[in-house]
């Protein structure tokens, strides 16, 4: 004899109720049941927006960073909760097919995650259009290490890499601690990160609103502005850059994937922060 069987045969009711009781007892226990399907309709009504889709590239024709599984990978588990879908372009293939005027209308925005190189886009100015329509570019660490020769891409994407020093750890200034990408508890006003910095050309702060940057060098301490993640809208077009993201122990550190969801769900329009280009209010000061 099974243990369950066991126990119904053992089962005696403890209480009898009359008619009536039992009457109010499941007018109750409908009552109880009824609101909580409301409560569980008005949950699935606000999350009833469909996710937004993104198309994350990582082909690189130059040099090929070693955490680009890892970022793959925190950019797709970031988005179960986050707000997005995933597609990935790992291949000159890929490129060739997600990436023309007609298959990126299904994307809600383009995630750049390390590329590096002139990437073969099938229709550049075409991907520009798209993006300035009203889409989402994110640009992680090496995307300023792509297309050099493009200018209108790097005007769009605000900043150029230029040179690189030997890992470091430096002191980020967070310029919008209202902003989705920078305001969790991970971020203060300042905070320590050690990565890969890069060091930028045809960046004008004027051009962007910043989020993160550092006021010396990262490895000769030379007092400055060096620029390490910021917003622009261009068009309707939205971009979040983060210079950020060359380890793959950055990549799987919750200070730099609350930094990425932020950025990636501010870029998609699923949360508001300040635009505003020009000088912070802390680089003015
Ligand atoms: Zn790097």
């Amino acid at each position: 004899m099974s243990l369950q069987l066991s126990l119904l045969q053992g089962y005696k009711p403890l209480m009898h109720f009359s008619r009536s009781q039992t009457v109010a007892r499941l007018v109750t226990t409908c009552a109880f049941f009824i609101f909580l399907t409301y409560c569980l309709v008005l949950t699935s009504t606000a999350n009833a927006r469909p996710p937004k889709r993104i198309l994350v590239v990582t082909v690189t024709k130059g040099f090929r960073h070693d955490s680009i599984p890892m970022a793959e990978a925190v950019i797709g588990a970031l988005g179960l909760g986050g707000g997005w879908e995933t597609d990935f372009a790992r291949t000159d293939e890929d490129i060739a097919q997600k990436m023309t005027a007609d298959a990126l209308k299904k994307y809600d925005g383009v995630v750049f995650a390390n590329t590096t190189g002139d990437l073969p886009l099938p229709d550049r100015a075409a991907f520009l259009a798209w993006l300035r329509s009203g889409k989402a570019f994110i640009g992680v660490h090496s995307a300023t290490d792509t297309f050099h020769g493009w200018q209108e891409y790097l005007s769009f994407l605000g900043g150029e890499f230029l040179t690189h020093g030997p890992q470091v750890e430096v002191s980020c200034i967070n310029d919008d601690p209202t902003h989705p990408a920078t305001r969790e508890k991970e971020w203060g006003l300042t905070r320590n990160v050690y990565d890969e910095i890069y060091q930028l050309k045809g960046f004008d702060p004027a051009r962007v609103h910043s989020l993160l940057r550092l006021d010396k060098h990262p490895n000769n301490k030379t007092p400055g502005n060096y620029p390490i993640s910021w917003t622009r809208v261009e068009g309707k077009g939205r971009v979040f850059y983060t210079s950020l993201g060359h380890r793959q122990e950055v990549w799987t550190s919750s200070w730099y994937q609350v930094h990425v969801r932020g950025g990636i769900r501010w870029a998609l329009g699923l949360e508001k922060g300040n635009d505003t280009p020009g000088l912070s209010p802390s680089l003015t000061r």
